[in-house]
């Protein structure tokens, strides 16, 4: 009979673990309290607990990232896959955080959590726990998001639902696959080295903004000043206001002067930018050295752009990595 996987479930709180207290729902329960609600659990894998903080994911910031992936890495070799439960809020920014941390994962490391808390009697909790399970014992490779039955790469989910079940979708990806019944029906296995590469430094000075009509470019020039890299969240495949509204090419090339890395993104969810296409948008391209993001989800932008600037602050290194595939984080490229 083959050996039972072993697996390591990290509680970081979220809904998943929530009770109900006088101002509302916070993270109580551990990831051994969680356990407890799906014995079955035993018949899948061999299990583990470790419980790093207890937090409303509202409150989780890149250095939290980091030590989840510090918790995988110490605990690499001993198990054959991770399951970390999560709140929903940011799971999709942390997703992506660790995939540039731990890259190339020939090991499935899954992020779930629900909608509903544990104890409550209609909850999501024990499937998806139960699901993320189960695809963190298989041959899945890499970091996937797993809730509702959806296994989703973590450079490409987004929670696109505030409350029902079905709270994320793999933005300009295909989903990885499904798990339907306890079964995985794999539609894509995600390319893994034979030995991960682990990371440990995040530059959390990234800011992101998203552009309304008639907006001066005021916030532009602080977030610049304030930060090493700017997000611009502009429409459609992307442009920059020519009104007059303050200058924000002069505001750009300002920040660019100073060594500000910028980012021109999207607030259209789904195919991605082209600057290309309209003049608001290729006369910037032309003519400053910005990044695109192309298809890249916002939240994969945040989180490589931490990565990268973690690693380094010159400008062609910056460019560089920025558009090499990293865990299909980018498909249409320059
Ligand atoms: N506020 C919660 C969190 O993100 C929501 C959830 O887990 O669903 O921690």
């Amino acid at each position: 009979m083959m050996e039972k996987k072993k697996i390591l479930l990290i509680g970081t709180g979220g809904t998943i673990a929530s009770e109900m207290g006088e101002n509302g729902l916070s993270p109580e329960l551990n990831s051994e309290q969680l356990l407890k609600y799906i014995p079955d659990i035993s018949g899948i894998c061999k299990i583990s607990c470790c419980q790093l903080f207890s937090l409303d994911s509202t409150n989780i910031q890149p250095k939290h990232w980091a030590r989840v992936a510090e918790a995988i890495r110490e605990n690499y070799r001993e198990y054959d896959g991770f399951v970390i439960a999560h709140g929903t809020d940011t799971m999709a920014y942390t997703a992506a955080g660790l995939s540039y941390l731990i890259q190339g994962s020939p090991k499935p490391i899954v992020l779930t959590g629900a909608q509903k808390p544990i104890g409550f009697e209609t909850t999501d909790s024990k499937q998806n726990l139960r699901d993320a399970v189960t695809v963190a014992a298989s041959d899945m490779a890499g970091v996937m998001l797993v809730f509702n039955g959806k296994i989703i790469m973590g450079t490409r989910a987004r929670k696109t639902h505030s409350k029902s079940f079905e709270a994320f979708s793999s933005i300009n990806y295909p989903l990885l696959g499904m798990v339907r019944d306890g079964r995985i029906i794999r539609y894509i296995r995600p390319e893994a080295r034979a030995v991960p590469q682990f990371y440990d430094r995040m530059n959390p000075r990234v800011a992101l903004m998203k552009l309304i009509p008639g907006a001066d470019c005021g916030a532009a020039a602080y977030l610049l000043e304030h930060n090493d890299a700017l997000i611009i969240e502009s429409f459609g495949v992307g442009g920059l206001p020519t009104y007059k509204a303050g200058d924000y090419y002069e505001t750009v090339k300002a920040g660019l002067e100073n060594g500000k890395v910028v980012v021109m993104t999207t607030q259209v969810e789904n195919e991605g930018s082209d600057l290309s296409v309209y003049h608001v948008g290729s006369s910037i391209k032309r003519n400053l050295p910005i990044l695109e993001a192309y298809d890249m989800t916002t939240e994969a932008v945040c989180a490589k752009l931490m990565w990268i600037l973690g690693q380094t602050g010159d400008r062609k290194w910056v460019e560089e990595l920025f558009y090499t595939p990293v865990a299909c984080d980018i498909l249409v490229g320059k």
